[in-house]
């Protein structure tokens, strides 16, 4: 069976799962299509409000249960995965508080006459979603749509299948209609075969770029609408005039948080001549604090990579990059322990023959480069097919910003690690994917913005 927790601690198969059929693949959209279109006529708006509102209450209730569904399908510390759930909390209240204001006509003034938009579901959306956040990920998709009306089909991650049934349940106790939310443990072929749906409006992946080509490709032939959250290689950049202290108190959390294994984790270190040694020193000296071990202890301070298969990608390409010249100066030694973990790891020297120059490492390792001078800086944070995140500190915020704004990513955050949350837009451009999620940029993502216009000759004959 392809959908398995094997627990990242111990490598552990602590439970398998049948996959489903394309009987209950067709089962999902039937009950999806017809919840679309009774929430077309009946509207339902003040039932789905209190419904995500009880979904974020039951996860704040029962947060240490969906906490460790997570920990055991990819092994995450405890403590990171109570905090995904609180997020997925405040998301479900965000778009439940919001709807109103999102869904008030916008006027699109015209000498032609009257004009206005209103937004309206489009029927059901297909979500593909990673293991890394298993809660977060999917409520960035659930929240948003079954607000305004789009029910969900979701395929998780083959790895996180605890996560993904706790995710359904969940839905469920909150009294969500049938139809509103299914998870459906599928093969790829199911999952290109339900795109292709005509009850299916719309389809979003968050992943590889790999996976994101082939969900692409899918809709594209569908002439389906996709949003695509894929993977990134963050510059976190170091200005001459950062504050040393501030910089150094978030180096852990910008490279070592869910063992490395963020999309928008800080991956290339882009550090001034200025500051260069002492930042080396310093990364040096926090990943040092790194504590492996029990995921579920809070002295934990670093978890096991999610999959057997992921420490083995993270380690070879450690390996190819100190092949291809890079220079390993902290890390890359056997962590005597039985899950998958990998030492965080700092490499220089990586040119841009390197193979790891242009790749996204997903897991406990930071790249540091030397510049000469902010030019070069933006340029070599620029030189990337990637462009979701990237992170800048330096004293004076306004040029930081400028600095930020000549960044060719999707998120630029000032003097901080990365930074998620409800009202705040997610996504990226160039192989980072396209679309955006969460805020009111996230609840556009499927809707029909719907013209309503009526000319002013119209007007004057109907005074
Ligand atoms: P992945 O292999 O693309 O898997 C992600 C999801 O896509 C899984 O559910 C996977 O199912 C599915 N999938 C992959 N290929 C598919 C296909 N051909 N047809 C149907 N489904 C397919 O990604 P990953 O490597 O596990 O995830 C880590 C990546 O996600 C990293 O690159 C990370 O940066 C990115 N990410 C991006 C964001 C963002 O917001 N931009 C957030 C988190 C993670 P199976 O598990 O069954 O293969």
């Amino acid at each position: 069976m392809a959908y398995k927790t094997i627990y990242p601690y111990t490598g552990e198969v602590l439970k398998e799962y049948a996959n489903h059929t394309e009987a209950d693949l067709e089962d999902a959209l039937a009950k999806g299509h017809a919840l679309y279109k009774k929430w077309r006529k009946e509207n339902a708006l003040e039932e789905r409000k209190a419904q995500l509102h009880l979904v974020a209450d039951l996860l704040r209730r029962d947060c240490d249960k969906y906490a460790k569904a997570m920990v055991y399908d990819m092994g995450k510390l405890l403590d990171e995965a109570k905090f995904e759930v609180g997020l997925c909390a405040d998301i479900a209240d965000y778009y439940a508080d919001k709807v109103d204001e999102f869904l008030k006509p916008e006027p699109f003034p015209t000498p032609a006459g009257e004009a206005y938009c209103v937004r309206q579901a489009t029927g059901i959306v297909f979500a593909v979603e990673p293991w890394n956040f298993p809660f977060y990920q999917v409520m960035r998709v659930f929240a948003p749509n079954f607000i305004v009306g789009n029910p969900i089909i979701l395929k998780h991650a083959s790895n996180c299948p605890g996560s993904a049934e706790a995710f359904d349940n969940l839905c469920r106790e909150a009294g969500c209609e049938e139809g509103a939310f299914k998870n459906l443990f599928l093969s790829y072929d199911l999952v290109s075969k339900a795109i292709a749906d005509p009850r299916v409006q719309g389809a979003c992946l968050t992943g590889s770029e790999r996976g994101g080509a082939s969900i692409a490709e899918a809709a594209g032939k569908n002439l389906k609408k996709s949003s695509l959250e894929l993977g990134g290689n963050d510059a976190f950049i170091v200005l001459d005039d950062a504050d040393m202290d501030e910089v150094k108190s978030l180096l852990f959390f910008a490279r070592l948080y869910n063992a490395g294994q963020v999309c928008v984790s800080s991956k290339r270190f882009i550090v001034t001549e200025k500051n260069y040694d002492r930042f080396v020193a310093d990364l040096k000296e926090e990943f040092a604090k790194a504590k492996c071990g029990d995921p579920m202890a809070s002295d934990t301070t670093l978890a096991p990579l999610s999959s057997a298969v992921a420490k083995r990608d993270v380690l070879q390409a450690i390996k190819e990059a100190i092949d291809d010249g890079a220079q390993c100066i902290y890390g890359n030694e056997l962590v005597d322990l039985p899950g998958f973990f990998v030492m965080p790891t700092i490499l220089v020297n990586v040119t841009k023959d390197n193979s790891l120059y242009n790749r996204e490492i997903f897991g406990p390792v930071g790249v540091v480069y030397k510049v000469k001078d902010e030019a070069e800086a933006i340029a070599l944070a620029n030189d990337s097919s990637y462009g979701l995140g990237n992170t800048i500190f330096g004293s004076d915020l306004q040029h930081a910003r400028e600095v930020g704004e000549q960044i060719e990513t999707g998120m630029s955050c000032i003097n901080a690690g990365f930074t998620t949350l409800p009202e705040l837009p997610f996504g990226g451009v160039k192989n980072s994917g396209y679309g955006r999620e969460l805020s009111r940029l996230g609840f556009n993502a499927f809707v029909n913005e719907h013209l309503i216009f009526t000319p002013k000759e119209t007007i004057a004959r109907h005074k």
